[in-house]
């Protein structure tokens, strides 16, 4: 049987697949049932020795918690990544919670309150300043606590990265400060009783074409280098974002990360060094680090048939794995790779197509998908659902319960 790349880091044995080294239906019995997710220790920590040795040496790694708040990953990511970045409050908190020093902890995203901005800034984070407002309520709160806040200058960029599944730069953007106006805005700052670090674009997510992730990064470090001379102070923080994408579907390639990491040490040596010799360059990746590290376990409640089409309902479903009903963002579903993990190594000998328990035609997990003969009870495991998955689900949606996470 073909093998989706995703399903090798989850090898089976005895018949059955294994998490952690656990049977997963040994698992489900130590969780107290199905649907569960479960995420690998070992396969992060392998994830981040494969970005070490593919990057250049000095290149800051943060994690981008809201992939996966679990706080049980945080931690453990804390012990592996330079830094995280944030979105929330509570994102900020259970990085906070973490051995990880605030200066490691940057907070973007659009529509920070003034309680947010105050929390972070008493705990002495990186804010990446989103528009012109926020930078003046982030210096109010300042005043106000008699702290002086860190700040960085997110950009909205005078261009697109191409290939993005997800596109947050480039054109009219909620996102960042338009690059155009930050040469002014910089001047403001200037005047303002903050502490510049320095600058922060992130363009988009979800790309598999290592060309337009080297161009977007030679085209960061460009604008970046032309506002640096704007700046208030010398640049000691550039955030590169990042975006990298994980294959998801069967024609998917994985990113080409040697390609991406030759070309950020040619700009790091011959552009950044030379001209901001002060700049801490950081890529923060969530998709990357965590998507294929994790599985959504489920277990077949009923098998039917209808007009000669099979189906296997299982007891989870798009309230807790909403990316793999094609409902998150993609223009056009396709199936996310997925097994019977109590029949890892029989032949698929059947078309079928797999759903979850909700009352909406929506809820389709696989979609005319081969798989063995599976029967009730058997484990439908759901592959790269360590990013996004139960924290961009519905969880309210039909009022079931929430699953169990575990990290083993
Ligand atoms: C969501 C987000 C990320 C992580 O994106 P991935 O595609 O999961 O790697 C990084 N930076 C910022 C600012 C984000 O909002």
């Amino acid at each position: 049987m073909r093998r989706h790349p995703a399903m090798a880091a989850f090898a089976g044995r005895s018949g059955i697949l294994q998490v952690g080294g656990i049977p997963v239906d040994r698992l489900a019995a130590r969780v107290g049932g199905t649907p569960f997710f479960a995420y690998d220790r070992a396969a992060l920590a392998q994830r981040i020795r494969l970005l070490r040795s593919a990057l250049p040496a000095g290149i800051a790694l943060s994690y981008a918690v809201k992939a996966n708040p679990m706080p049980a990953v945080v931690q453990h990511l804390s012990g592996l990544v330079d830094g995280f970045d944030v979105a929330s409050a509570l994102e900020m908190h259970t990085a906070l919670d973490t051995p990880t020093p605030p200066e490691r902890v940057s907070f973007a995203g659009p529509g920070k309150t003034d309680v947010e901005l105050a929390q972070a800034v008493a705990a002495g984070v990186t804010i990446e300043l989103e528009s012109e407002n926020e930078a003046d309520r982030v210096a109010a709160t300042g005043r106000r606590l008699g702290i002086r806040p860190r700040v960085a200058v997110r950009i909205n960029p005078d261009f697109a990265v191409k290939g993005s599944g997800m596109r947050l730069g480039g054109g009219p953007q909620q996102f960042g400060i338009d690059a155009e106006r930050v040469p002014a805005f910089l001047k403001d700052l200037a005047q303002t009783d903050v502490e510049f670090l320095g600058f922060h674009v992130f363009a988009g997510s979800q790309n598999l074409r290592a060309e337009s992730l080297c161009e977007a990064q030679r085209k960061t470090v460009e604008l970046a280098l032309r506002l640096a001379d704007e700046a208030p102070s010398p640049v000691r923080y550039l955030n590169l974002g990042g975006g990298f994408g994980i294959p998801y579907f069967d024609r998917d390639e994985p990113l080409d990360l040697p390609t991406i990491g030759a070309n950020l040490a040619g700009l790091v040596e011959n552009s950044i060094r030379p001209n901001l010799p002060d700049a801490r360059v950081t890529v923060e990746l969530g998709r990357y680090i965590v998507g294929e590290c994790g599985v959504y376990v489920t277990r077949i409640v009923d098998r039917k048939e209808s007009r000669g089409k099979v189906f296997l309902v299982v007891d989870g479903g798009l309230h807790h794995q909403l990316a793999a009903s094609g409902n998150f963002g993609q223009v056009i579903r396709r199936n996310y790779p997925l097994a019977v993990a109590n029949r890892w190594d029989e032949e698929a000998v059947e078309q079928v197509s797999v759903v979850g328990c909700l009352c909406t035609p929506l809820d389709l997990l696989g979609d005319g998908v081969w798989l063995p003969r599976a029967e009730v009870g058997d484990l439908v495991v759901l592959f790269q659902a360590g990013a996004y998955g139960l924290t961009a689900s519905p969880t309210r949606f039909l009022s079931h319960p929430a699953p169990a996470e575990v990290l083993v």
